[in-house]
């Protein structure tokens, strides 16, 4: 397929095979533990819109699906980082099986807000997915329960993630080239 995105990847980190198949094997494990459970699957917009529409195919129990969007943004004087709710939950969440789909777990401070929030709002357990983990730069004591690859401390893009709102498309994680982040 031809692309106009390409000659701005430096390197592939995963490639779309490697997605597939690791996307199969995490349907099946959440197929395991929410079988019979009627999990809520909710997508953290909008990196990890591609994630979800891979991984709830990729798990056949009967479920349904979610959205919330939510923004970060660093404080000057903190490194804590503070979180906004752009667009929140149309459904009542109470005594739900939350599967939380997160595109990657950076920082920790995005999931330990919604983990919260969610808990307030009534949830009965929350499980959170991510398709990539990046350790290196964890501030919350945030973990995991399923994760798809880990990834070193880099600015991926790709399959969701995005630089400056684009590279969404591009339907494998890499790295871009140095130039483009001083073209833009
Ligand atoms: P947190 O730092 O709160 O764990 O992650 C917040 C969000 O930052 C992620 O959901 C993702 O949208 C964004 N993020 C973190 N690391 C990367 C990265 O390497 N590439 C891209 N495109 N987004 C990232
Ligand atoms: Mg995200």
């Amino acid at each position: 397929m031809r692309s106009e995105m390409e000659q701005d990847i430096l390197k592939v980190l995963v490639t779309e095979e490697q997605l597939r198949e690791r996307i199969a094997e995490m349907g099946e494990i959440l197929y395991d533990r929410f079988h019979d459970k009627k999990p809520l699957f909710l997508s953290v917009l909008k990196g990890s819109f591609v994630f979800m529409a891979d991984l709830v195919r990729a798990c056949q129990v009967k479920s349904d699906v979610e959205f919330i969007a939510v923004s970060s943004y660093q404080n000057a004087t903190t490194s804590s980082g503070r979180v906004q709710i752009t667009h929140d939950l149309q459904q009542d969440i109470t005594g739900r099986h939350l599967i939380i789909v997160e595109d990657i777990l950076d920082s920790g401070n995005t999931l330990a807000f919604l983990k919260e929030y969610f808990l307030t709002k009534g949830a009965a357990s929350i499980t959170i997915v991510t398709l990539l983990d990046k350790p290196a730069r964890r501030a919350k004591a945030i973990t995991a329960d399923l994760a798809g690859f880990v990834v070193p401390d880099e600015f991926v893009v790709g399959y969701g993630l995005d630089y400056a709102q684009q590279y969404r498309n591009v339907p494998y994680i890499g790295v871009l080239k140095p130039e483009v982040y001083t073209q833009q």
